[in-house]
């Protein structure tokens, strides 16, 4: 049974870094018809705020990712504890007392000699003795897993055939000096107990899943399958990574970005198929492939989500829309004209006010000074509101027949002198909408 996860630390609001790997993970989950998990990653007490777990809900449902069930590191610190003294049992983990300084200086000293920075091990080597002594004098230590110098391997979903030299990669630290269990202790146990069947992460973890699988290979568990999708850069190339703090979706949200094109985007992205746009979570589940996926930095430019926003409220019919539509006072009798007169024209539903404005209290008329006569003799035959479905057919041929102008030359200069816009609805279907003409004043 497929089992995926989808585990942010609650540090911070997610953004649309985290959701490729909550989405990826979702489709996954769903598509196999199994259990997606989403697990909060907050063994770090200081950093781990409750507020931020219930922005990552709010978030993840704002979007439909629903989870199946919630798991908190916090609450199942006994089981990694537990795991911790089953490595010790086995000699695979280890206390190590240097200082941050020391390593830091132990690394200079290697760069300089140009090998990789990788712990030495020196712990290793200490006697009982040595150990109290440095006990008594620095209190505990750190604990690292002894990581066995061969070659680690696996088949990546996206990456493809990976193996990487366990002896170019420190002994990682599992257990921090204060005795706080450190995250990929806490995942693998997590991964392991909890049936985790396919973990999709950033590239950024490549590394951490090279020493995990050989964690989870001594604490007897079952590997998953792996992949790891690579990071997402901006519409140039530039690295995200800062500005990733502005594009939480949180922001998106905020700023009119619909699910639907949030998540048709983020499902395709980077992959060889085209962004396409879903309006429902089942055909985002049908149509996703994790194998499409290349290894390249995707560029994500968050302006590609307004006409996919534009092209999703399209679809919507105005039982969809109803409630904003009345929000903003229009009356029921107008509201499947005016729903269907603005969707058109409209990129967020955002928009839908400036058009009622227009509608309710009429538009700023736009006139160029060539048609300054030609708008005043206009405005004189235009009847007075309400107008209906046949008021600007006829008016318009009134003033044709009475200017002399036709096409764009008599066309243009009224909309804009209606609606203050070069562009919208058809004027027509907008007509019996708008309540001031103030053109006419
Ligand atoms: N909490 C980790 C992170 O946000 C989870 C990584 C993983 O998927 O294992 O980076």
């Amino acid at each position: 049974m497929t089992t995926t996860r989808f585990a942010p630390s609650p540090t911070g609001y997610i953004h649309v870094g985290n959701l490729r790997t909550a989405l990826m993970n979702y489709l996954i989950a769903r598509k196999a018809g199994g259990t997606f998990i989403l697990r909060i990653d907050d063994t770090d007490p200081e950093r781990s705020k409750e507020h931020y777990v219930d922005a990552i809900k709010e978030d993840l449902d704002w979007l439909g990712l629903h989870w199946d069930r919630v798991e908190r590191q916090s609450e199942r610190l006994e089981q990694y504890h537990a795991a911790a003294d089953t490595l010790r049992g086995m000699g695979r983990f280890y206390e190590a007392f240097e200082t941050p300084t020391e390593l830091d200086l132990k690394r200079k000293k290697q760069l300089n000699m140009g090998k990789p920075p990788v712990y030495d091990r020196a712990a290793l080597a200490l006697s009982d003795d040595e150990k109290a002594a440095l006990r008594a004098e620095r209190g505990q230590g750190v604990w690292r897993f002894k990581l066995d110098h061969e070659r680690i391997e696996w088949t990546d979903g996206i990456l493809g055939d990976i193996s990487i030299d366990a002896a170019s990669v420190s002994d990682p630290v599992l257990i921090r000096q204060d005795g706080q269990l450190l995250y990929t202790l806490a995942s693998v146990v997590d991964d392991t107990e909890m049936g985790v069947t396919d973990v999709v992460r950033g590239s950024d973890h490549v590394t951490n899943t090279a020493t995990q699988i050989q964690i989870i290979t001594a604490l007897g568990g079952a590997v998953p399958r792996f992949a790891h999708h690579s990071l997402l850069t901006g519409p140039q190339g530039e690295a995200l990574s800062k500005r990733l703090g502005t594009l939480a979706l949180r922001d998106l949200r905020d700023s009119g970005v619909q699910p639907m094109a949030l998540l048709s985007l983020m499902a395709r992205l980077g992959s060889s198929d085209p962004v396409e746009l879903r309006t429902d979570m089942a055909e985002l589940i049908d149509g996703f492939d994790i194998t499409r996926f290349g290894s390249a930095p995707t560029k994500f430019d968050a302006d590609d989500l307004y006409p996919l926003t534009g092209r999703y409220l399209q679809t919507l019919s105005l039982t969809d829309v109803a409630d904003r539509i009345a929000g903003l006072g229009v009356p029921d009798d107008l509201a499947d004209r005016f729903w269907s007169v603005a969707r058109e024209n409209i990129t967020t539903l955002d928009d839908l006010a400036g058009w009622w404005a227009i509608c309710r209290d009429g538009a700023d008329p736009v006139i160029a000074d060539d048609d300054r006569d030609f708008v005043a003799q206009a405005m004189a035959l235009l009847p007075q509101a309400p107008f209906d479905d046949g008021t600007w057919g006829a008016w318009t041929k009134a003033v044709k027949d009475a200017t002399g102008r036709k096409g764009k030359g008599l066309f243009m200069p009224l909309r804009k002198a209606l609606t203050g816009q070069e562009r919208g609805p058809d004027m027509g279907a907008l007509m019996p909408l708008l309540q001031v003409v103030r053109a006419r004043d």
